[in-house]
């Protein structure tokens, strides 16, 4: 068996655990408990760090722009509607639950947190969102294509293949369910004729992807202009880069395709790597 294919299933076995231990605590059951939580006020803080942060990037205009992150299993903070993310204060962040009914905060919520939810629901390890404006991945998004894929390091192994998500009208439940094909495989997608939008672990890292991806297409547009052909990655490195984000447990659409078939012996460890989840959730069961 693979080395890579090890690395996978011991990864799955480590997100079984770690989404048990996220099980609800009985003080989770009380959204002004959980809204007052040190753990709460810590995300508001990372959350309006990443807004100042987005705001002097240039990635935010006018009130545009939208940040939330998961506070355990049954709530979600999130920027509120019409105020600039480089303007935020703690008091302004809403407590929302999964439907996006919001249980604590004196401001509306933005109407893009349905974006935000969808995501959430088709992808237990998205923990935090953010969508915004970069100009150079808007121009991108407008022409509703992609930069290349095989140019440039950081955009192989943070990103990967960037997905397009079709166009629908901002703030409806359709808009935010036009990103449910890519989910699963893209942690950056484009907004055809609006922006992107990016998953990830934590608020920081979110915002990290925000940059590559910026990043990464103001670089190409202005390789073009250079006048000498661009010079691709071989592809034995970029398989190199897959292996990496194997062992990583960074998302990309090529990985999905590359593991399509699993051999025998993949099907019986599997089977055994289930059995010892199994294990493991009944003695943390037990220990409540
Ligand atoms: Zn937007």
């Amino acid at each position: 068996m693979q080395e890579t294919a090890v690395a996978e299933q011991v990864r799955e076995v480590v997100e079984v655990v770690v989404e048990v231990l996220r099980e609800p605590k009985p003080e989770e059951d009380s959204p002004l408990v959980a809204t007052n939580s040190f753990e709460a006020q810590a995300l508001r803080a990372e959350i309006i760090r990443v807004g100042r942060k987005l705001w002097e990037r240039q990635y935010v205009d006018g009130n545009g722009g939208n940040i939330s992150v998961r506070l355990g299993s049954r709530y979600v903070l999130c920027t509120p509607t019409l105020l600039s993310k480089g303007d935020l204060e703690p008091a302004d962040i809403c407590l929302s639950d999964l439907e996006g009914n919001i249980l604590a905060g004196d401001r509306s919520r933005t109407s893009e947190l349905l974006l935000h939810l969808e995501i959430y629901k088709a992808n237990p390890r998205a923990r935090a969102v953010v969508h915004c404006h970069p100009p150079y991945a808007t121009a991108f998004a407008v022409t509703g294509a992609t930069p290349p894929n095989g140019l440039i390091t950081e955009y192989e192994i943070f990103i990967g293949p960037a997905a397009v998500a079709p166009y629908e009208t901002p703030g409806t439940q359709a808009f935010a369910e036009t990103v449910l094909p890519f989910v699963e495989e893209h942690n950056t997608i484009l907004l055809t004729n609006h922006g992107i939008v990016c998953w990830a672990d934590t608020v920081t890292h979110a915002e990290w992807l925000t940059e590559i991806f910026e990043t990464c297409c103001k670089t190409y547009l202005l390789a073009q202009q250079i006048g000498r052909p661009l010079q691709l990655i071989p592809e034995q490195k970029i398989e190199e880069i897959l292996a990496l984000k194997r062992r990583m447990g960074l998302p990309d659409a090529r990985l999905a395709r590359s593991s399509e078939v699993a051999t025998p012996e993949q099907g019986e460890n599997a089977a055994e790597l289930e059995r010892m989840v199994e294990q493991v959730v009944a003695r943390l069961e037990e220990r409540e």
